[in-house]
């Protein structure tokens, strides 16, 4: 069985977390945040180290590792009851990130839409991103050239995503937009599924 899932898009700061947060409170939606998984790792474990090493630099961390940690998560989170397959669906934010990733996850997720939240205003994105390193601590958001690094990687391998899922199923929405502007242009599209 394959899960049910719309992913979020968008540059560092683009809001997908914000908005994926808020979409998981709604019944029978499950939000799943790749990179809020790597941050609960233990600093001890390994992949906790690999995590740190490749986020530090602005880099993906390595795809076997990811998305192995990725299908623990759905099988925790489900037999603990947080996520029912069969009535939830999956709002995937940062997952997946690159274009074997989608090849890898081609057989496990059933993708309905991708909400591409988009911002022609790099330095809008920067300044969110340097409020939100103050706010949660995140090592990250803090450094300029760190910042400039997952953006370049956003663009190089992220973006091909969308051409791997096709021109029906992407749906852009203006991220320059107050946030519950950008709620609405993505309930909208939501509700018709
Ligand atoms: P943002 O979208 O602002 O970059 P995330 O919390 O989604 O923030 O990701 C933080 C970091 O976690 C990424 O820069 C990357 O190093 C790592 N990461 C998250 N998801 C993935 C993924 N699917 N594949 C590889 N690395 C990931």
């Amino acid at each position: 069985m394959k899960y049910r899932a719309i992913l979020m898009f968008g540059a560092p700061g683009a809001g997908k977390g914000t908005q994926g947060k808020i979409l998981g409170t709604v019944p029978n939606f499950f939000h799943c945040a790749c990179g809020d998984v790597f941050r609960n790792l233990s600093l001890e474990s390994d992949i906790g180290r690999i995590f740190i090493e490749y986020s530090s630099r602005g880099e993906l961390v390595p795809d076997e590792p990811t998305v192995r940690l990725w299908r623990q998560y759905i099988q925790n989170t489900t037999q603990s009851g947080l996520f029912n397959p069969t009535t939830d669906t999956l709002i995937l934010d940062g997952i997946p990130r690159n274009l074997q990733q989608a090849e890898i996850l081609d057989d496990t997720l059933e993708v309905r839409a991708l909400i591409n939240l988009h911002c022609p205003d790099v330095k809008k994105l920067i300044k969110r991103l340097q409020r939100r390193a103050l706010r949660e601590n995140r090592l990250d958001d803090a450094n300029l050239e760190i910042i400039r690094n997952r953006q370049k990687t956003y663009d190089q391998l992220t973006k091909p995503v969308l051409d791997f899922y096709g021109k029906k199923l992407v749906h852009n929405v203006d991220s320059t937009q107050t946030p519950v502007k950008v709620l609405s242009d993505i309930l909208r599209v939501i509700a018709k599924l």
